[in-house]
């Protein structure tokens, strides 16, 4: 039988030739066969039994039509995907995502690492992602509403409690949730159990709103923790003032820390007093407007056009929440030098291969996406116990029980990597740790 190395180099290499245009999705599976080596030489079976070539392949992918009215009575038409990575350990779960960038490569991605994710949980979900390149920016609450119409019309055909349990990701929020809910309450009656984020009245979870931003803080406090470090006294950078933004910068001005800036895709706002989230919540949940708005309100902070990570003053903490690739090698460097020694990701993949590279270099504590920023998935797997259940717990008992997993997942990380190998290493220890849950449970379930 060939050894780790040489099979974890031929699947990637099959891998590469079936989509050589994925960008992304092969960015994500290089990433997670990079650290996999010391499981793979441990774990024969997993070689003889092919597990790498089945786990990187989607159970299913759906590619569908979205057509739908604007409000001048045109007709548009957009393209969506549900891709359903891996049922292992349970229902597929995981966000659907409405951006102008959204293509295959793009939810493979993000579904693919959503196995890991929600392994890392405890909780039963497996692994899916979906979405569409429909932008909701600027569009009217009805081109939404009608949108998300046409979209569920055909996206109910392949989901359900047991089945498929999709949520929010960038561009889908509370109002699309509720929508989308809405038609698929219309086609087949109240399934409660069939979308998690759901608005607080129709069966969402007090605390799911919070769940990442929150969450990803937890991860870090207990990672700076072990580091003989805390939040109190720090300044923080976060990237976004989307939902993850918004509640990371909340949970870390109540642990004594101080966010100095966030941003949007234009621009970003310093505030070396510390950004106000009152007002940042408002323009961005309430009136939907532009991160630049916030000086008009606050003169004393500035707006600068460009991204987050190419300001000059120096921080310590940084909490990528908005989207993939925003830390190129490069950026990484920067960031060194002016102070950061530890990096968390709010956002899905925020960091490039060379990123990571050089973090690990310079012993910058480390909390990767699948680990950091798996509150949401958690706080929404406790979205589908209460809808089983048909009761609701308080929003202290569901912070409570996120506090514990992000705990537990630290915990997993720090450990599985001292035990194979590579302690503080917490790329590795996600992985692994993730992986061992969903290949045990593809082996006692056959070749499927
Ligand atoms: P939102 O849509 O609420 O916010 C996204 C934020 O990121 C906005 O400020 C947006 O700015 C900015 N942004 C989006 N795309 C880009 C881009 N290409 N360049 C620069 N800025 C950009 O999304 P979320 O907060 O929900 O998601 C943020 C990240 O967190 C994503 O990577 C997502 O996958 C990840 N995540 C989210 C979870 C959740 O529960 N919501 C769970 C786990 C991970 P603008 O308004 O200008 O577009």
């Amino acid at each position: 039988m060939e050894n780790a190395t040489d099979y974890i180099a031929k699947v990637y290499k099959k891998v590469e030739q079936r989509d050589p245009n994925q960008v992304e999705f092969l960015q994500a599976v290089k990433e997670f066969f990079d650290t996999i080596e010391p499981v793979i030489a441990r774990h024969p079976k997993l070689i003889e039994e092919n597990i790498l070539e089945r786990i990187v392949e989607p159970e299913r992918i759906f590619q569908f039509r979205v057509p739908w009215t604007d409000d001048q009575g045109n007709v548009q038409v957009n393209r969506a995907f549900r891709v359903q990575f891996s049922s292992a350990i349970g229902p597929y779960k995981g966000g659907l995502r409405f951006h102008p960038s959204v293509n295959q490569s793009i939810v493979k991605f993000l579904g693919f690492e959503q196995i890991f994710k929600n392994s890392l949980t405890g909780l039963p979900i497996g692994g899916g992602k979906g979405g569409s390149d429909f932008n909701p920016k600027g569009k009217s609450d009805f081109e939404v509403m009608r949108f998300c119409q046409s979209f569920m019309t055909e996206l109910q055909k392949y989901i359900g409690p047991d089945v498929d349990v999709p949520a929010g990701d960038i561009g889908v929020g509370g109002r699309e949730i509720g929508y989308l809910f809405g038609q698929y309450k219309k086609l087949n009656g109240f399934g409660a159990g069939v979308l998690t984020g759901k608005p607080i009245p129709m069966g969402g979870s007090l605390a799911r709103t919070e769940a990442t931003g929150y969450g990803l803080v937890y991860f870090t406090d207990e990672m700076l923790k072990d580091a003989g470090k805390s939040f109190a006294g720090e300044k923080v950078v976060v990237s976004g003032s989307g939902n993850v933004a918004i509640y990371a910068i909340e949970k870390v001005h109540q642990l004594g820390g101080t966010v100095i800036a966030c941003s949007d895709s234009n621009g970003y706002i310093l505030d070396l007093d510390g950004i106000k989230v009152d007002t940042v919540k408002r323009l961005k949940e309430v009136e939907r407007k532009r991160i630049s708005e916030y000086v008009t309100e606050h003169p004393t902070a500035t707006y600068v056009e460009g991204s987050v990570w190419e300001l000059e003053e120096e921080f310590q903490i940084a909490l990528p929440s908005a989207t993939q690739n925003e830390i190129s090698g490069a950026t990484a460097e920067k960031l060194v030098k002016q102070g950061v020694y530890a990096v968390a990701e709010g956002a899905n993949m925020p960091s490039d291969l060379d990123a990571i590279k050089v973090y690990q270099t310079n012993k910058v504590l480390y909390g990767p996406a699948k680990a950091a920023n798996a509150g949401g998935v958690a706080v929404s797997a406790l979205e589908m116990s209460q809808n089983s259940i048909r009761l609701s717990w308080t929003f202290e008992e569901v912070d409570s029980r996120l506090k514990d997993i992000m705990t537990d997942i630290y915990v997993q990380c720090r450990d599985v990597a001292k035990e194979y190998g590579a302690e503080g290493d917490f790329v590795t220890g996600a992985n692994i740790a993730g992986f061992l849950k969903v290949s045990e449970a593809m082996l006692s379930q056959g070749v499927l």
